[in-house]
């Protein structure tokens, strides 16, 4: 244990409401870094949080004028406190804030309130003439909103996954307007030139609307569509070029500066390399249009930010694991002419986060591996981190949940986490980001777009069995970064058990599963439990009512790791969207009804929410004569209160954009 862990006393847990827990990470050490190096996170986190209102309206176009109401309540509530009703006011804008819109973060499903609609509209009716806090007239969020509120026919799923229908015509969120999903696909078929191996992102950072009858995007950027986010994000990123570490850092934030001024996305493309060269910089950031699961087209990013500085100590491991990247790609178990003959610099470091932002807030990832362009990671490769200060937020509340105890069948099983798995979980996230993501090459001619929805699901497959395949390996014991392979055996346990038992506890009775990393985990689990069945090697046991999966021959579990993987890699070189379509729709879609009841009949009475969030730490300036001459870190604000100051400060777009 280092010494950042040292402090005991610290409290992880802040609330739990509806399907969510509130977590608090620590942020190691701020308080030792220098005054420039502090001014840099908190310009960084400016510019972080700045971009608020972008997911919102990202999400559903009505979201931001939903939130302000609400808020807005929450603001004029008076003598309403102890009311049950008012409770699940709460619990709902609770839900709202944590989603940031009204569809749930993780199934994108439209959560309906638990008060009426009369309870409603009085609060409604409360709200000052004079401070009125939306654009539509009372009149109209009473014909207009209230039914998107409580219908649940209205706007009932953000993002639809369903190739029967019309994608985006079904989709909530709010990157199409007016067009079809053919008048969409087409749209960007005419923009791509087959022949440009440096191909931009196409549609990354704009609405694509139909207007008079032609189609147009809308472009994010300065003077274009979210611009007074974007202006305020790039006030902050240039007082944040100001005390750059270095020149390499400095000239990578004014590129991404450029590229939020102009919105040309070769631009963007320029940044992601100088962001990709910078190594050296001990804080670093990620803040943009990045991630691409919530189209279901892929190619619309959601707007996202991290800050975020080295953890020195834990970056030894990924450091030797970048290090021996084209080791890794050689003995990767897939065929040959699907892998990199030369890997390019995959470089990987373990981070503590120090701000969250935009899509990554309140619900966060815990690694990541960017840019997402493939021509760039194939030239120039790619960064990668494993985000520990999250994780081990994590595990620290893992530990109490009983989560662990009601879904492990041994003691031995129970054992073995508690005292591998923190390292086993973070190695898994350094094998998948750092090299799962980067490894392998498409054939000529071949695009990711081929596999349309399920590329992401496809993709986190990859990483995931490159992760498990390597998990296993006796390099990663001669490497020094696994005390012995008992991790590995942990990590083999934890993963099946979630794939086909645990994470249905996040899925809702009659749902299946449409979240691609959820998606990714059952196929992987599934197909081996399927495969391995005449060996056992992964066994099914009922015992007093209670369904339990255990692994029986972990090395030949590995095997059927490889041999997935190996297809997998071939159905993304080949671009094979039936191939994709079959493992995914097969494997990891449909969930089984009578385990899905048992399993989260035993969960329920835990008490536990499924997923989990963060609130952010405050960074306070401490002025003298107008200089900052120091930042100090808080950690007390509780979830409501940071996002009633959030609303206060960050609010910066009109409701419609
Ligand atoms: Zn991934």
């Amino acid at each position: 244990m280092s010494k950042k862990h040292k402090n005991e006393s610290f409290s992880f847990f802040v609330e739990q409401f509806a399907d969510l827990k509130i977590l608090r990470y620590q942020v190691p050490e701020f308080e030792d870094l220098s005054l420039n190096q502090k001014k840099l996170i908190y310009y960084l986190s400016e510019a972080a949080l700045y971009g608020r209102d972008i997911i919102y309206d990202q999400n559903f176009k009505y979201n931001l004028t939903i939130r302000r109401l609400l808020e807005s309540i929450i603001k004029n509530n008076k003598g309403h406190i102890e009311d049950d009703e008012w409770q699940e006011f709460m619990i709902y804008t609770k839900r709202i804030w944590f989603s940031n819109g009204i569809h749930h973060h993780y199934s994108t499903d439209k959560f309906i309130p638990g008060f009426s609609k009369d309870f409603f509209l009085d609060l409604i009716q409360q709200i000052p003439e004079n401070n009125w806090p939306v654009d539509l007239s009372k009149d109209e969020v009473i014909q207009k909103i209230i039914p998107i509120i409580f219908d649940p026919e209205k706007y009932p799923k953000r993002v639809c996954q369903d190739q029967s229908k019309d994608m985006i015509k079904q989709s909530a969120n709010n990157f199409y307007e007016n067009v079809t999903q053919r008048e969409a696909e087409s749209f960007y078929q005419e923009m791509i030139n087959p022949t440009d191996d440096e191909p931009v992102s196409y549609g990354l950072n704009s609405k694509l609307i139909k207007e008079n009858g032609k189609i147009k995007e809308e472009i994010w950027k300065v003077g274009g569509m979210y611009d007074k986010a974007i202006t305020k994000i790039v006030y902050w990123l240039e007082k944040a070029t100001e005390v750059a570490e270095n020149k390499k850092q400095k000239e990578s934030l004014q590129k991404l500066i450029d590229f939020y001024q102009s919105g040309d996305l070769k631009k963007f493309d320029e940044y992601s390399i100088l962001w990709l060269s910078d190594t050296e910089s001990f804080i670093d950031t990620v803040n943009g249009f990045i991630e691409i699961y919530e189209d279901p087209l892929g190619r619309k990013a959601t707007w996202e930010a991290l800050v975020n500085f080295k953890d020195d100590k834990a970056t030894r491991r990924t450091d030797i694991l970048s290090q021996n990247a084209q080791w890794f790609e050689d003995h990767s178990p897939v065929d040959s002419k699907y892998k990199k003959t030369k890997v390019q610099g995959v470089s990987a470091k373990v981070i503590n986060v120090a701000m969250l932002g935009g899509d990554c807030y309140p619900a966060t990832p815990i690694g990541i591996n960017l840019p997402n362009a493939e021509w760039i990671r194939k030239k120039h490769g790619s960064k990668s981190v494993t985000i520990e200060n999250i994780t081990y937020a994590y595990h620290k509340d893992s530990l109490k949940s009983g989560l662990l105890e009601e879904f492990s069948f041994s003691d031995k099983e129970i054992e073995l986490h508690k005292k591998h798995g923190f390292l086993a979980n973070n190695l898994h996230t350094d094998l998948h980001e750092c090299l799962g993501h980067g490894s392998g090459q498409l054939m000529p001619g071949i695009s990711t777009d081929l596999l349309k929805n399920y590329y992401s699901p496809i993709e986190e497959t990859r990483a995931d069995l490159f992760a498990l395949w390597f998990m296993m390996d006796p390099k990663l014991i001669d490497l020094g970064i696994m005390p012995t392979f008992d991790v590995a055996v942990a990590q083999y346990n934890s993963y099946i058990k979630n794939g086909l038992i645990t994470q249905l506890t996040r899925i809702e009775p009659g749902k299946n599963i449409e979240q691609a990393h959820m998606r990714n985990r059952q196929l992987i689990a599934k197909w081996c439990f399927e495969k391995g069945h005449d060996e056992n090697i992964i066994e099914k046991i009922i015992k007093e009512g209670k369904t339990y999966f255990i692994i029986n021959h972990h090395a030949k579990l590995r095997e059927l790791f490889g041999k997935l993987l190996a297809e997998i890699q071939r159905i993304k070189s080949e671009g094979d969207f039936e191939a994709a379509k079959y493992l995914i729709e097969n494997y990891g879609v449909k969930v089984d009804k009578d385990l899905h009841d048992e399993v989260l009949q035993r969960f329920k009475k835990l008490n536990l929410a499924p997923y989990s969030g963060f609130v952010n730490p405050q960074y306070l300036p401490v002025y003298e004569n107008d200089e900052i001459v120091d930042i100090m870190i808080d950690y007390t604000q509780d979830y409501p209160v940071q996002m009633m100051k959030y609303a206060e400060k960050y609010s910066v777009l009109p409701d419609f954009n």
